[in-house]
């Protein structure tokens, strides 16, 4: 279900708005809510600054923001992780991998984000698994877009799904290519090794503002991963237009 507020994607999985009541989209990357039950874990923080309360008043219009207590970081873009600092002012934990905890070591870090480098309360080893409220989810390092990226697995509803931020953009192209911690080599093998999993849908860090949250992404995630790797192998990678996503 659409609304204003955001998507409903499964009974427990949700979209958080990307627009605001004037119709622009503000939040930018797809920021993804699982609802555990006794808590809320987001995937993502979306760009924080002005666009932060839009994304807390659509959370609290589905009846989410009061459990939200974990954040969980695909990666150190702007785009994504730029609402870190503010929601951990609201208690929200911060999760993510040892690519984004060193990612501040990195002489372009600072210049990158402007400042403050965004900062993880707890550092999630590859291949490590979790629970939240019931929910079992498992990260995988998942570099090449920038040196932070990881993914997500959990089965949401009976949907075994993979939140994979920019690895994979919609319809099997490459995301952005320009990063100065892009890595063609680490991608390559990221996507291999993330088509090597079970798993129904892909919810890629851009997808359903051009896609449909149901039907084809939600049953058959694993292929937009091949045309992703696909794309690659045939060196489609992504420079120029799309910023510092
Ligand atoms: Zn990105």
């Amino acid at each position: 279900m659409d609304t204003q507020h955001g998507t409903q994607i499964l009974p427990h999985l949700y979209r958080v708005a990307w627009w605001d009541l004037a119709g622009k989209d503000v939040v930018n990357c797809d920021v993804f809510a699982v609802d555990c039950g006794e808590s809320v874990v987001l995937i993502d923080s979306g760009r924080g600054g002005p666009s932060y309360p839009l994304m807390k008043a659509n959370l609290a219009r589905w009846g989410l923001w009061d459990r939200v207590e974990l954040c969980l970081l695909t990666h150190l873009h702007w785009d994504h992780a730029g609402g870190v600092s503010q929601l951990r002012a609201d208690g929200v934990s911060i999760w993510g991998g040892r690519g984004a905890a060193a990612f501040s070591q990195h002489e372009r870090a600072r210049e990158y984000f402007g400042g403050e480098v965004p900062a993880l309360d707890r550092v999630l080893e590859d291949g490590e698994a979790f629970a939240c409220s019931g929910v079992r989810f498992e990260m995988l390092d998942t570099p090449g877009h920038t040196s932070t990226c990881v993914s997500y697995f959990a089965g949401i509803d009976s949907v075994r799904c993979a939140f994979t931020g920019d690895l994979v953009m919609p319809n099997g192209t490459i995301g952005y290519s320009g990063s100065f911690d892009f890595d063609a080599q680490k991608l390559l093998g990221s996507l291999r090794r993330v088509a090597q999993r079970e798993f129904d849908a892909v919810l890629t860090g851009h997808m359903l503002r051009t896609t449909q949250p149901s039907g084809f992404w939600m049953q058959d995630g694993k292929s937009h991963v091949l045309r992703t790797l696909q794309a690659g192998l045939e060196g489609k990678w992504n420079i120029a237009g799309q910023g510092r996503q």
